[in-house]
């Protein structure tokens, strides 16, 4: 080998080895890269938010479900805190007081009331040490705290205000937290009486925070309860004794903060400068009213009466509340609430409601342990209902409904939260796999949320507050309620939904009369109910032959037999009962075919309505709904046909497809629009755009201003959801004309604004003349998401039924086959008898109930955007356009098979049949 070739080959394998090692190296660099993101993605605010409460260096109370140990004093005399026990550790000292008769002796010389410029502001130890030296040589001083509870799960003391003849201190009680015991023995001090107003809370945070008991208190407002004034607020004794205004809505300033603002200095001095000053007063009238009858032996004492009601305040024991469900309080009354501001969603969400709100509550619950927020911080009541009915899917999706709900809800104050909070942000997978149902596969939420957070790979900062969660998890409730009657709170929920259900919405009466119509040769003809009986009787077309269940015998020939089309099922009599499993106690009526198609099918294709009308119980009434559900997905994938609308219809452009590329959603459009305007400024720039994308979308691509935002919130809107928002931002728009809606007044309608953006309003508008007529109908406009007004219009059919009134059902085909038949009856008596044939038809389904299909296609202009209505529009003309009629019926066949297969039913009525045919 030539040197030539050995330089030549030693400079191959140098590249060589130089390449592997150049890829070694950046394929290295790119997985720690990707290891950063991951991790970055994975890890909380936690870690980088440094909280005040964060420099406790004891807490007394943590947010573990470990109950509260109280203050112990062991034989030595010294306290010890660790054996902790649930009694009043000066329960004894107070209870002497309540029994001797302890009078308060306050008696202030010619004390000045002025407040002048100058306060202590404790915040060393040292200081705090002289100050326990200054109250130790006074007989009475005035107490107030203030807390902080946003930004903490159980709230800590920002603030203690101590007053004396002398002088006004405010004691940093986040600077001296682990240091405030050195007050204990002032505030237990029998002999000092502590003088604060409407003590109750103090009291209890005092214990929590700092193990401070009070013995021997002066409650002023105590004092004026006993005196019977006419108000006992500090804001009213500060005025009527001191002259002095104050503004109360300062207790809710951040008390966190330092330095503290000159207003909240002057404001947490004046809560108690004036203490002693009016608790003189107030027991110096007190000692009048004792004076004014020293006649009779078994007086009231006035005086002692206030001391007796305010040292009572005192033996009240901070206590953790802890429920046997965590969040399960909460998920309740928040559900209770919601029901009574809705009415009544379809069944199946509603089950699914509940669920989803109950986990979405213990979510927050152990979140805002773990974190140390309090629960309206973590994630607000609103966002909770609308995620639960919602179900946002993407982690965008659930953003934005969070952002628009707390936006529309947004009250004065509380608008300093931000929506969504740093928790949810830092969280948004839990609440992503939650919504899906696939956060707990196996185990139990707490588990599954405290590893993630808390765990060895945790995301979340460990901290004073939620280590004991971690350790103490077996501590945890969940095992408390394994053992309870709530087996799981899946299974509770169920329970609890279902006989909302069928307490709302079961058939109020019997819904099938089985009244029987004979033929003039004894042959049975249908079944039907009463109603269609009286109108043969009534006008002599036939008579009576038998009484209950009643039947009638047609005194002329039909023409044509339900037999001679081959059809037994409208001769069979029917019963009230699950037609899935034969529960005979409550039922209601389900459609086959939903409602989203059947409304647009040709007219004729709608009758023989009561073969698709059955009974079910409320279980199998759920499973058939969620096995159609299924269906109607795949229905829409099968042709191509969203369920919901992908572009919202601009005037003028009718003509445009709805499932034109690049739509989008009413929803998507308004949360983009609503985001934008209330956080545009502060979004990320890629955010920003990604929002302002979609909006650009619904305009056609145009740039967009802040009125089109504007315009864009109330698209799709449904008219109770406007008003409410309208309400809200305390606009109001002209009802009369859908246009004006959309429209920021003023607006120059001539370009692109998108005036009929509410179509479904707009025709609610013209079709019922005003909205309080709307909202006036027992909810039969209001759609579950599925678009189905089905169970609604049942249920205003049962309430109409079961009131006697049929008139207000007879709004329905009632008044059609009426009209009809009023006219046959003015002619002849053979015209009307060649037209029973199609009364016979109609008869059949008289029994089915009714439809409600009219009542349908009458509102059908009103299905909301947001609902299937389109969509089983397109769906049923494609059906016609393509396959015609026939098209129709095998559709229906289809979806009676999905009924079939989804419940297996064992009690269909003789005759039924999937293949069934017109
Ligand atoms: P106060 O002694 O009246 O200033 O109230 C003491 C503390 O109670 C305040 O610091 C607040 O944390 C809390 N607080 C009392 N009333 C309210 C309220 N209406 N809203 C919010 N917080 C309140
Ligand atoms: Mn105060
Ligand atoms: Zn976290």
């Amino acid at each position: 080998m030539n040197n030539e070739h050995k330089t030549r080959v030693a400079f191959t394998i140098a590249t060589i080895t130089t390449a592997a090692i150049i890829s070694i190296i950046f394929t290295v660099r790119r997985r720690t890269r990707r290891k950063q993101l991951e991790s970055s993605s994975n890890s909380c605010y936690s870690h980088s938010e440094q909280k005040p409460q964060c420099t406790f260096k004891r807490v007394l109370a943590d947010n573990s479900y470990t109950p509260f140990k109280h203050l112990s004093f062991n034989a030595s005399g010294s306290n010890d805190a660790e054996k902790g026990s649930n009694l009043h550790p000066f329960e004894a000292e107070i209870t002497a007081l309540l029994t001797n008769n302890h009078q308060p002796e306050i008696e202030l010389g010619a004390k000045k009331l002025e407040m002048n410029d100058s306060y202590v502001w404790v915040d060393t130890e040292m200081q705090l040490k002289e100050l326990v030296d200054v109250l130790s040589n006074e007989r009475f001083f005035g107490v107030d705290t203030e807390q902080h509870s946003l930004r903490s799960f159980l709230g800590f003391t920002g603030l203690v205000q101590i007053s004396t003849q002398q002088d006004d201190y405010l004691i940093d009680t986040i600077a001296l937290h682990d240091s405030m015991e050195i007050l204990r023995p002032v505030f237990a001090n029998p002999s000092i009486c502590k003088v604060f107003h409407g003590a109750d809370n103090d009291v209890l945070w005092l214990q929590r925070d700092f193990h401070i008991y009070i013995v021997n208190l002066f409650d002023t407002s105590k004092a004026c309860e006993v005196l019977s004034k006419p108000q006992k607020s500090l804001a009213y004794l500060l005025e009527t004794y001191c002259g002095v205004t104050t503004n109360k809505l300062l207790q809710r300033e951040d008390w966190r903060q330092r330095p503290l603002s000159a207003e909240m200095v002057q404001y947490a001095r004046t809560d108690a400068h004036y203490l002693l000053y009016i608790a003189n007063c107030l027991i110096i009238e007190l000692k009048q009213l004792d004076n004014e009858n020293t006649c009779s032996d078994d007086k009231f004492h006035f005086v002692l009466e206030a001391s007796r009601r305010s040292n009572m305040i005192c033996l009240q024991l901070f206590t953790k509340e802890i429920e046997a469900s965590p969040g399960e309080s909460a998920a309740l009354s928040l559900y209770s609430r919601h029901q009574s501001n809705q009415g009544s969603p379809s069944i199946s969400d509603e089950t699914q409601f509940l669920y989803t709100v109950r986990q979405l509550c213990t979510w927050r619950d152990l979140m805002a342990r773990i974190h140390d927020e309090s629960l309206k911080y973590v994630l607000s009541d609103q966002a909770i209902v609308a995620l639960a009915s919602q179900l946002p899917a993407s982690h965008s999706k659930i953003y934005n409904t969070i952002v628009q709900t707390d936006v529309n809800a947004e009250t004065g104050l509380t608008s300093f939260i931000p929506s969504p909070s740093p928790v949810v942000c830092s969280h948004l997978s839990d609440i992503s796999q939650l919504l899906a149902n696939e956060l707990v596969k196996h185990g139990d939420i707490y588990s599954v949320i405290l590893q993630k957070c808390l765990g060895q790979k945790g995301s979340c900062k460990l901290n004073i507050f939620n280590y004991a969660l971690l350790v103490n998890s077996n501590l945890r409730p969940t095992l408390s309620y394994k053992h309870s009657s709530l087996k799981n709170p899946r299974q509770h929920s169920r329970k609890a939904s279902r006989n909302l259900f069928v307490k709302k919405f079961s058939c109020k009466s019997p819904v099938y009369h089985n009244c029987r119509i004979f033929a003039n040769d004894g042959r049975l003809l249908c079944y039907c109910d009463r109603k269609k009986l009286e109108w043969y009787l009534s006008r002599d077309l036939a008579k009576l032959v038998d009484e209950e269940p009643p039947a009638i015998m047609l005194l002329f020939e039909p023409k044509g037999r339900p037999e001679d089309e081959g059809n037994d099922f409208y001769i069979q009599s029917k019963k009230n009962i699950c037609v899935g499993c034969g529960e005979g106690n409550h039922y209601l009526r389900y459609r086959i075919i939903p409602s989203c198609y059947r409304i647009h099918f040709p007219e004729h294709l709608k009758s023989h309505r009561s073969h698709d009308i059955v009974l079910l119980c409320v279980d199998c009434h759920e499973a058939a709904h969620a096995a159609a559900e299924k269906y109607k997905r795949k229905v829409a994938s099968e042709f191509g046909i969203p369920l919901y609308v992908r572009r919202v219809i601009h005037p003028g452009q009718e003509t445009e497809k709805l499932n034109d590329e690049g739509g989008v959603s009413p929803l998507q459009l308004r949360s983009a629009a609503l985001a934008l305007l209330n956080h545009g400024p502060r979004m990320p720039l890629n955010r920003r755009e990604e929002l302002t994308e979609i909006v650009k979308r619904y305009y056609g691509g145009r740039e967009i201003s802040e009125e089109d935002l504007e315009s864009a919130l109330q698209v799709g809107m449904r008219p109770i959801e406007r008003r409410r928002y309208e309400k809200k931002r305390g606009v109001s728009f002209k009802h009369s004309t859908g246009n004006a809606a959309a429209v920021p007044e003023g607006e120059n309608h001539a370009d692109c604004a998108p005036r009929v953006s509410n179509v479904d309003t707009l025709n609610v508008d013209t079709l019922n003349g005003s909205y309080a007529n709307e909202e006036t109908r027992s909810g039969d406009n209001r759609q579950d998401d599925s678009g189905e007004p089905s169970l609604i219009s049942d249920l205003a059919v049962d309430k109409a039924t079961s009131n006697g009134n049929t008139i207000l059902i007879k709004t329905t085909d009632d008044d059609e086959d009426d009209h009809d038949e009023a006219v046959n009856v003015d002619e002849s008596l053979n015209r009307k008898q060649q037209n029973v044939v199609s009364d016979l038809s109609d008869s059949r389904d008289e029994e089915s109930l009714r439809d409600e299909d009219s009542t349908q296609a009458k509102h059908h202009s009103k299905l909301s955007l947001l609902g299937h209505g389109p969509h089983g529009k397109q769906v049923v003309d494609h059906l016609l356009k393509e396959y015609g009629e026939d098209g129709v019926r095998e559709f229906c066949q289809r979806w009676r098979q999905v009924f079939v297969d989804a419940l297996k039913p064992r009690f269909l009525p003789g005759g039924w049949d999937v293949k069934h045919r017109i």
